[in-house]
């Protein structure tokens, strides 16, 4: 079968490209290697969506905006797309299940955490350093937990932590926070959480748990390693230092920015009949509200796209 729009990555941009492309009944394919939902499934409460009055969880939002793809006849699959052919009029992916074709296709890959990129933070994923507080907080109730960041995600998900962990402490490269006002203002206000400025993670240590690591004051080059209390034998490590795109599968077939790919206003790439919503997009602001908004824009684009060609 051939579909009028194919949709990679199934975040709010993808099922919210779904939900205008299904109501304006194209036959619509969502393509999405792991969950649905998104990065954003990981948090934990969302206070800034439009309407969403009662820190209803990512989880739990996008599950509504899947049921609404649904209803408007949006087919999903789970694969993991490894080669695309996007010039020409069919545009092709191929996935680990098999082939399919597009007429339009809306790449809405989002991004994925960055690492800080230090030694031992590899092999100690999963046992001690973390990328998501919401799925791993519960393991660290009652044990002393840090948190490497300065952003939104880091400080939000720092006050989170507290909940569960016995204290938590930012581990920041400045001296000043770039997370917005509001949510410096809940952590300043959380007693459970303390901050180690201008300092850096060089060095993570276990053998297979996280016991100790190694900071280095970037003003001083002072070198301090914290290790675990002898009786927990472990501590957490929340690492919340930015997002990369996932955009290698267009690589040098899409006009990108530092990895993010450009379009104009109207989500259209380089190629025709391609296009980009979400975090994968060069943006000057990355949330639900604008990752949705792409997406009703790329799908409407797409549906003109369309109607140009006849189809
Ligand atoms: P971000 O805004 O890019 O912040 C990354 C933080 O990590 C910065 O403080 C940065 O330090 C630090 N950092 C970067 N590389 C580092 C390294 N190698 N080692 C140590 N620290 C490093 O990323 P984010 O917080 O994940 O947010 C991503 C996007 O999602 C943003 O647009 C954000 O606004 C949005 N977001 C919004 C909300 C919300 O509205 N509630 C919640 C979460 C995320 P510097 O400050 O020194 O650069």
């Amino acid at each position: 079968m051939i579909y009028d729009v194919i949709i990679l990555g199934g975040g709010p941009a993808g099922l919210s490209a779904a939900i205008y492309a299904g109501r304006a009944r194209r036959s619509v394919l969502l393509i999405e290697k792991g969950a649905f939902g998104g990065q954003i499934i990981q948090s934990s409460g969302i206070e800034n969506y439009p309407g969403s009055i009662e820190r209803e969880s990512g989880e739990s939002l996008t599950g509504r905006m899947s049921a609404q793809a649904e209803t408007f006849g949006a087919e999903r699959v789970t694969d993991t797309v490894t080669g695309v052919l996007p010039e020409g009029k069919i545009k092709t992916l191929t996935g680990a299940k098999g082939k399919y074709e597009g007429r339009a296709l809306i790449v809405a890959t989002g991004a994925a955490p960055t690492r800080i990129g230090c030694p031992g933070e590899s092999e100690l994923t999963g046992r001690g350093v973390s990328y998501c507080a919401t799925c791993d907080a519960a393991f660290f109730e009652g044990l002393p937990v840090y948190v490497v960041g300065g952003g939104d995600s880091a400080v939000e998900e720092a006050v989170y932590l507290a909940k569960f962990a016995r204290n938590v402490t930012v581990i920041h490269r400045r001296d000043a926070l770039r997370a917005a006002k509001y949510i410096q203002d809940a952590a300043f206000a959380e007693p459970k959480l303390s901050f180690i400025w201008n300092s850096a993670v060089t060095e993570l240590h276990g053998d297979g748990l996280l016991e100790s690591m190694t900071l280095k004051n970037v003003k001083t080059g002072e070198m301090t390693v914290i290790e675990a209390d002898k009786a927990d034998g472990t501590f957490g490590l929340f690492v919340f230092v930015g997002m990369s795109p996932m955009s290698e599968l267009f690589d040098g077939l899409l006009d990108t920015e530092n990895g993010y790919i450009l379009t104009d206003e109207g989500m259209a790439t380089n190629i025709p009949g391609v296009f980009a919503a979400g975090d994968v997009r060069k943006k000057l602001l990355r949330q639900v509200v604008t990752a949705a908004a792409d997406g009703a824009i790329a799908a409407a684009r797409a549906e003109k796209y369309l109607a140009d060609l006849h189809c």
